[in-house]
């Protein structure tokens, strides 16, 4: 069968300043490394045909599918704190739009194609393992439940491409409900195109909120929801260990998806301030952080919508300071109700959060692992010693569980019944570190077969898996991954 990908483009038709129509550059040998078939199938898209010569072909950027009006987008951003009035896509071209089966318009873009207008002194290239390691841990996030841009497909390119020393080259193809950011506002808020502004926020309402244009005020309820999606959002990192990395406002999504997967990292040995960045020196993503820091990016995207929530300067901000007021109380109701489910709480209690909190604290004390901690709770409410062992250097753990089975004895529920509930919660297997690092060094060396292995894994997070005991388990002192870098 020949690739048919159902292109049906609504960002190519708005204004011309939104973007920069350009080709993606041809690259010498194009090789698959993996297509994800059922994404590929949710997309309308025939998996088998996408890893025929003219797919690869298609998903290296050599040859465009019927439909395809490439452009790369423009925005802004604050890096790190400082605004830089334009970034764009620099490294990164949308082929089109596809309306998946489910209905939900969704993005389809390369990642290192090539150089686009907006890729300033950069090659506009990915090397293989940035592009490997935003595919497992997109799709690993995806299986977890949270939010997030997804994986169809990489490639190989057959050339190199320089970073400190030559690396081999690879393709991303990135599905994302939107790849709109909130520094895509603040690219035309801080030109005072504020005609843009609007007509970006009538576009954002309609591809992501459209309940917000039943409402009378249509821009507030925008700012609202996304305050509210960035709160789950978050949530939902921190109640995995799941660090971003580069929290910019150029990567913070609209949609609520997570988005670009550069330095991010899982917490193994916990810690509150832990940062794997490598350009994050003064801890500002640090993962505790992250809620502020999400707070600090909504507060910005409030800027730049102030012309349309409220008829003077004076009220826009009133209302702006409302909404982000909400955040606050949004991300801890949001934490609350994932981390009580994580502890097998059924119902909400007074102490729950000072419970919580005090694990947390264990944790912290006896650098315990983050993900295990939490599994082998679950396995807790019938054998204590595996949980025990994990967290064996924080020494009034004991008192701590006691209090936990006192909370839990509040609510009957059969054992069997609450050990499922907490297993479904909390995973076994999640993107370590240094298996991500494995399977990228093994594939700089050609050999794909690890990458496939941690994906197949990853596809199951909740399920023990015989013969895959050592995915699950924390690194060893010389196997930990201390620093993770950006793709550029
Ligand atoms: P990031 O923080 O990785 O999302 O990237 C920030 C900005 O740098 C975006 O505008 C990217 O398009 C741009 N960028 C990153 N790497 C490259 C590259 N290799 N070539 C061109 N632009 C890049
Ligand atoms: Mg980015």
């Amino acid at each position: 069968m020949p690739l048919h990908i159902p292109l049906d483009n609504s960002y190519a038709r708005l204004p011309a300043r939104f973007f920069a129509p350009c080709q993606p550059t041809v690259v010498a040998r194009p090789g698959l490394v993996r297509v994800n078939a059922p994404l590929a199938e949710l997309l309308g898209i025939d998996p088998a045909a996408l890893a025929t010569e003219e797919g690869v072909a298609v998903l290296a950027g050599n040859r465009l599918p019927d439909g395809a009006e490439p452009i790369a987008l423009a925005y802004a951003g604050h890096q790190f704190g400082h605004f830089v009035p334009q970034l764009g896509d620099g490294r990164a071209i949308l082929m089109g739009e596809v309306v998946a089966r489910d209905g939900k318009r969704r993005d389809l873009q390369w990642k290192g194609s090539g150089r686009t207008p907006f890729s300033r002194g950069g090659d506009g290239r990915a090397a293989l393992g940035p592009v490997l390691r935003e595919y497992v841990v997109s799709e690993a996030m995806h299986v977890l439940g949270v939010p997030t841009t997804r994986a169809l497909a990489a490639v190989t390119t057959g050339e190199s491409v320089m970073r400190e020393g030559p690396l081999p080259g690879a393709i991303l193809l990135r599905v994302a409900s939107s790849h709109l950011r909130v520094g895509t506002f603040q690219y035309f808020a801080s030109r005072g195109d504020a005609e843009a502004v609007k007509t970006l926020a009538d576009y954002a309402i309609a591809r992501h909120y459209p309940a917000a244009a039943e409402t009378s005020q249509p821009y507030r309820a925008l700012l609202e929801g996304v305050i509210e999606r960035q709160a789950a959002l978050v949530a939902g990192w921190v109640s995995l260990g799941f660090i971003h990395g580069v929290m910019n406002t150029d990567n913070t999504s609209i949609s609520g998806e997570t988005i670009d997967y550069g330095p991010c990292a899982f917490i193994d040995a916990f810690r509150p301030q832990a940062v794997f960045s490598a350009i994050d020196r003064n801890g500002r993503y640090a993962y505790g952080n992250q809620p502020h820091m999400a707070a600090w990016n909504l507060a910005r995207l409030a800027e730049t919508l102030l012309p349309l929530l409220g008829e003077s300067e004076g009220e826009a901000i009133a209302v702006a300071h409302g909404l982000l007021e909400n955040f606050g109380g949004q991300f801890e109701s949001a934490h609350l109700e994932v981390m009580s489910s994580k502890l097998g709480l059924a119902t909400a209690a007074e102490g729950d959060r000072e419970l919580i909190h005090s694990l947390m604290g264990h944790m912290a004390e006896a650098s315990a692992d983050f993900t295990l901690t939490f599994r082998t709770l679950a396995g807790a409410v019938e054998d204590e010693a595996p949980f025990r062992e994990v967290l064996s250097a924080a020494p009034r753990i004991g008192e701590w569980l006691d209090r936990w089975r006192a909370r839990l004895a509040v609510e009957p529920i059969a054992t069997a019944e609450r050990v499922a509930g907490m297993r479904a919660v909390n995973p076994l297997y999640i993107a370590r570190n240094h298996q991500v690092e494995a399977v990228i060094q093994a594939g700089l060396r050609g050999d794909f077969g690890p990458f496939a292995t941690l994906n197949e894994v990853l596809a199951r997070p909740f399920d023990e898996q015989p013969g895959m005991e050592r995915f699950a388990l924390a690194p060893k002192s010389e196997e930990r991954v201390l620093q993770t870098f950006c793709g550029t």
